[in-house]
């Protein structure tokens, strides 16, 4: 094969984490080439809810990592504004002792949670036709156009993207030495695999097994509605934000962590009925889907991310999560700290690579 030339590192995949990889690189002086099999934020980062948050949360480790992901957004947005929403998000996923629980454990930490009434959830979303007793506010927590916040960080970071190029590792002497390509070899020295869902199919060559979960899921926008919602709203039923241009969006399921790995038998079907939820918790009638995508999670065996070297290949990287929103602007700051040989951050710790792969 042909040398296209010597890049120092190249990121196989240009959803949000390789984006926020190279634009992180670029920060630190460094020249970055992504290869990208179809086009930026083609698969999850093109179809997600694209909510920032920690109320959710696997373990402790788990929750502190997401609040440094929120506080690391924070810094991403002082570097490239213009696409973070600060809305805050309206809570009733659960009621009674199990809403009361979830706020006294979220309070413990200091996260900002504020416990509102009826007529306060009324009050801060006047649009809701249902509304439950009571519900909880978290001010901290809000959302990005995904897809637009990866094809600008790409823009920013000045990293050369190569689309529609599908990239396969190559390694000598248990170390990388490059990305094969349709196009030729590209030389590096460092691969970062930031390819979400293909992440085992990249790794199954050089004898390594990682174990990912099955979680399709829809997503929905609806055309532009005559309606302002202010804020994130994560009903029992529903999902539900709204865009800049004034289109709703929901994943057809509700509960963004619980739903099933099982196949979706009948996506439209799904849809119609989130639109019927949509449309009675907020008194819309005939909403219409302008889009409907079906996506796939890239969520590892243990639901947790996993983040950093490749043990026994030197110069391989990895960077596969859920909750990859919440999570890319740590994972970039973090990998890129490790890649510059500055250490692992403590609260990344707990998610390195090792902990799942396997021999294949
Ligand atoms: C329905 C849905 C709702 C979600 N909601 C939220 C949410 O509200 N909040 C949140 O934090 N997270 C959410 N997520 C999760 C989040 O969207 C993902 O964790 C995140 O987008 C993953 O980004 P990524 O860059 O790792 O993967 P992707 O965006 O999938 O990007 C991987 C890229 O790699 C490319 N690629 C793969 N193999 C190769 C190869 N061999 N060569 C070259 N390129 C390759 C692909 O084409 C793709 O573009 C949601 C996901 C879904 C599907």
């Amino acid at each position: 094969m042909q040398a296209l030339g010597m890049e120092k590192i190249v990121i196989i995949g240009a959803g949000l984490i390789g984006a926020a990889l190279a634009h992180k690189l670029a920060q630190r002086g460094r020249a970055v080439m992504v290869v990208e099999a179809a086009l930026p934020a083609a698969l999850a980062s093109g179809r997600s809810f694209g909510w920032i948050n920690a109320s959710f949360a696997l373990n402790d480790a788990h929750f502190a990592l997401r609040v440094a992901g929120m506080a690391a957004h924070e810094r991403m947005a002082l570097a490239l504004p213009g696409h973070h929403r600060a809305s805050g998000c309206l809570w009733w996923e659960e009621a009674g002792e199990a809403l009361d629980a979830t706020a006294d454990r979220l309070e413990a930490e200091g996260y900002p949670v504020r416990r509102l009434s009826r007529t306060g959830l009324m009050a801060r979303e006047p649009a809701l036709r249902v509304a439950p007793e009571e519900a909880l506010f978290f001010p901290s927590e809000g959302w990005v156009d995904p897809a637009a916040l990866t094809r600008a960080l790409l823009q920013a970071s000045g990293a050369q993207v190569l689309a529609g190029v599908t990239g396969r590792i190559k390694t000598a002497n248990g170390r990388v030495v490059g990305v094969e390509t349709p196009l030729g070899l590209i030389a590096a020295d460092q691969v970062v695999i930031a390819a979400g869902v293909a992440t085992p199919g990249l790794l199954a060559p050089l004898g390594l097994n990682l174990p990912m979960r099955h979680r399709p899921g829809l997503m929905i926008r609806t055309a532009p509605v005559g309606l302002r919602l202010s804020h994130i709203l994560a009903a029992p039923e529903q999902e539900i934000r709204q865009d800049d241009a004034g289109c709703l969006l929901a994943p057809a399921a509700a509960f963004h962590q619980a739903d099933e790995g099982r196949d979706l038998t009948d996506p439209i079907g799904q849809a119609a009925a989130a639109l019927g939820r949509i449309g009675s918790l907020l008194g819309l009638a005939g909403l219409r889907a302008e889009a409907v995508v079906q996506a796939e999670r890239p969520v590892p065996g243990d639901g947790l991310p996993v983040l950093g070297a490749v043990p026994g290949v030197a110069g391989l990287w990895l960077s596969v999560m859920h909750s990859g929103v919440t999570l890319a602007a740590i994972a970039a700051e973090g990998l890129a700290s490790e890649m510059a040989g500055q250490g692992i951050l403590p609260v990344l710790a707990p998610f390195r690579p090792d902990r799942l792969l396997t021999a294949a």
